[in-house]
């Protein structure tokens, strides 16, 4: 049973928006797009897995510990015989993991090699944390970390002995392994306390927005131009692409979705023209007022509060 669904990263998200505005950002897209990638692979792979043995699975475990740190797991598998950690790894290229220098090393086909964070000291870290919780509520499970690679062209090198590290293909028969060797020690009841416990200390990591790179294009964009163009003329109903000439009227809402995900929900008369590129106050005020939208405060310090859907024109 799934107990928490996998959503889409704030990170993610900012990032994608970001980039119909900033073609430099590719290269940071890419990175944290591709560690989504593997780890919807693996939610694939436990959804064609059938478990006769009651369980449940928290993907995108978020917890704090007691030092104010956020760990941030990948996969948490909690069954009657054991708690299964998964750090997710989606990477090409030969991968070592090195057990005497704790590094992890990636060899592409050309040889050029990288150096990352070891996932064997990420996930080691998520372990002593989960099991200093098991203690303190009096629950007797063993934690085993696993990392999962799951680019299909990636081919697992040096690995500690005993360590489980493997291809996401491998899951459900490691699962079966694991089923094999370990017996149930707690009972349908405390199987149930645990995930509300880890329910209970579930807590996200509140998203903190870098800052707009100076060269992003803002305000609202024209659909059909590459490269990227704003545009610019408010026509009373519609707003005029410069380049192509066509009319949007949907590009303040549109608009207004991209500037909740990059600068917030919140938004003010000024920063509503400063975004839009318009001069005159009382337009704005009328569009906002257009908008309906909650606000709070009065006058000048009026702020707007952007909603997920943003209502046009009716
Ligand atoms: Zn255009």
């Amino acid at each position: 049973m799934i107990v928490k669904c996998r959503k889409m990263p704030d990170h993610l998200l900012f990032l994608e928006t970001l980039l119909q505005r900033n073609a430099d950002l590719y290269e940071q897209y890419q990175r944290v797009n591709a560690g989504y990638i593997g780890e919807l692979r693996v939610d694939c792979e436990w959804d064609d897995i059938f478990l006769e043995q009651e369980h449940y699975l928290f993907h995108d475990y978020q917890i704090t510990n007691q030092a104010n740190f956020t760990h941030q797991i990948d996969t948490l598998f909690i069954c009657r015989s054991f708690i299964l950690l998964i750090e997710v790894k989606h990477i090409m290229g030969r991968l070592d993991f090195e057990e005497q220098t704790h590094q992890f090393i990636r060899t592409k086909s050309d040889g050029t090699q990288n150096v990352y964070h070891n996932p064997i000291d990420q996930i080691e870290r998520h372990r002593l944390l989960i099991e200093t919780l098991l203690l303190k509520w009096g629950i007797e499970l063993p934690v085993i970390p696993a990392i999962i690679v799951t680019s299909p062209s990636a081919h697992i090198g040096m690995t500690p002995p005993h360590y489980l590290i493997f291809h996401v293909t491998g899951l459900r028969t490691k699962l079966q392994q694991l089923f094999e060797k370990y017996s149930p020690s707690v009972t349908s009841e405390q199987l149930h306390n645990l995930k509300v416990l880890l329910l209970a200390n579930y807590e996200r990591k509140p998203f903190v927005r870098s800052i707009i790179p100076a060269k992003t294009i803002i305000g609202a964009l024209c659909p059909h131009c590459q490269p990227t163009v704003r545009l610019q003329h408010w026509r009373g109903k519609s707003f005029q692409c410069p380049r192509c000439d066509n009319r949007f009227t949907d590009a303040i809402p549109k608009g207004l979705r991209d500037y909740k995900i990059l600068f917030g929900e919140l938004i003010t008369n000024r920063a509503f023209r400063q975004f839009f590129g318009m001069k005159d106050v009382k337009v704005a005020s009328k569009l906002l007022a257009h908008l309906n939208l909650e606000s709070r405060g009065e006058r000048k310090t009026r702020e707007y509060i952007i909603p997920d859907k943003v209502k046009w024109g009716t």
